[in-house]
């Protein structure tokens, strides 16, 4: 039976799951991302042939290193593995007894240090490794001085995160060098800050000694690996607390499929087009808008270039004369369709948006008519 990347029927048919349309973005619960055709084929080519893990490892970390500026990377199985690993660097580095005792940290330097507004859920990826989180804020205080005064003895290291949450104060290359000036290594989560192409030098030129990104997100690479890159000697560290030896790691596998995967992504992310790859999404984004103009209660918007945004999403506001049904439940209406369509909400209050990225060609079509169909359906 032949596969029909429009209905998904092969899934249907054999496995009773549905193809989804998404809206949201690259996000893991609706598949993270769809990779490049040159991504698939090294992975398919890689399938036929057995190689030293080690070996792959090393030479696709050499790789990362070129790319990043970094002076080592490796493949990890996510961005989720790659904070495990950063923990697990910076807390049992490489010594083989530590690494054996994670995530016991009794006796061991096991803090990390963490901005209030920069937690999340994947905090919970640095305590799997056995750190504790010391959440920090800067109160009455100067930031800069506040950071100073907690790091202490038993500080593994500073943590930072780029995202839509991003509220630090001081910037990393401020925390690092306070960090620095105190012989305490500095640790990114840079997990969705790709695209653009230049968060891959940015935060190791502004001092990290760990960057960790997604690879299943906006790189298009495999949805189960990721990015880590640094200081060597903490990349050698994160190495032998992953999978294929047994550390605490060793359940975060990356398959020779991964890691070759990741690496044709990153070279093919790399040399996109990326100013064609926007083109393409704003044409998606016009057509929606264009659609949905006219429909009175709501304010329809273009957000462009807006850093809360992947790419130039449509925005939806309610305006005060709104009389239709809350934005929750159009949401809920729109997944409930068939086939499913799932887009983003509230991110500023109760706006529903389009994100254009995950859009495959025609999408935008049926998210017009959708989305016309449940913003008019309360005047009928
Ligand atoms: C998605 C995400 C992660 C986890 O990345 P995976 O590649 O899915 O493991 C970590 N941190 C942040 C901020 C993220 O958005």
């Amino acid at each position: 039976m032949a596969y029909d990347t429009r209905t998904g029927s092969l899934l249907l048919d054999e496995l009773g799951v549905q193809r989804i349309i998404n809206g949201m973005g690259w996000i893991t619960t609706v598949g993270g991302s769809i990779m490049r055709p040159g991504v698939v084929e090294a992975m398919a080519e890689s399938v036929n042939f057995y190689v030293d893990l080690h070996e792959l490892n090393k030479t696709a970390g050499n790789v990362i290193a070129r790319y990043t500026g970094a002076e080592a990377g490796l493949v990890v199985a996510g961005a989720g593995a790659g904070l495990l690993l950063q923990a697990a660097a910076c807390i049992a580095g490489s010594d083989p007894d530590l690494i054996t005792q994670l995530p016991n940290t009794e006796g061991i330097k096991n803090e990390i240090l963490l901005y209030d507004g920069h937690v999340s859920g994947y905090a919970r990826c640095y305590r799997a490794a056995g750190a504790k989180l010391n959440i920090w804020n800067e109160g009455d205080e100067d930031p800069k001085d506040k950071l100073k005064s907690l790091i202490g003895r038993q500080t593994a290291a500073v943590a930072y995160l780029f995202h839509q949450w991003n509220r630090c104060p001081i910037s990393l290359a401020e925390v690092a060098e306070i960090a620095h000036e105190r012989g305490v290594p500095v640790i990114v989560d840079a997990a969705v800050m790709l695209p653009p192409v230049d968060s891959l030098t940015r935060f190791i030129n502004d001092g990290a000694d760990m960057v960790t990104f997604s690879g299943g997100k906006g790189l298009r690479g495999p949805q189960s690996t990721g990015i880590l890159c640094g200081r060597a000697d903490l990349i050698e560290a994160a190495r032998q607390n992953n999978s294929p030896n047994h550390g605490i790691g060793r359940p975060a596998k990356v398959t020779k499929e991964g890691v070759v995967g990741l690496v044709a992504a990153l070279q093919l992310f790399v040399d996109a087009d990326h100013d064609a790859e926007w083109a393409e999404w704003q044409g998606m984004t016009n057509a929606i808008v264009d659609d949905l103009r006219d429909i009175p209660g709501v304010d329809i918007r273009i957000e462009d270039n807006d850093p809360d945004r992947q790419g130039p999403n449509t925005v939806v506001y309610f305006k005060d004369d709104w009389d239709g049904p809350d934005s929750q439940t159009i949401i809920a209406n729109l997944a409930a369709r068939t086939p499913s369509i799932r887009l983003g909400y509230g991110k500023r209050g109760n706006e529903i948006f389009v994100a254009p990225v995950t859009l495959q060609a025609g999408d935008e079509a049926e998210v017009s008519k959708a989305l016309r169909e449940e913003l008019t359906a309360h005047h009928d």
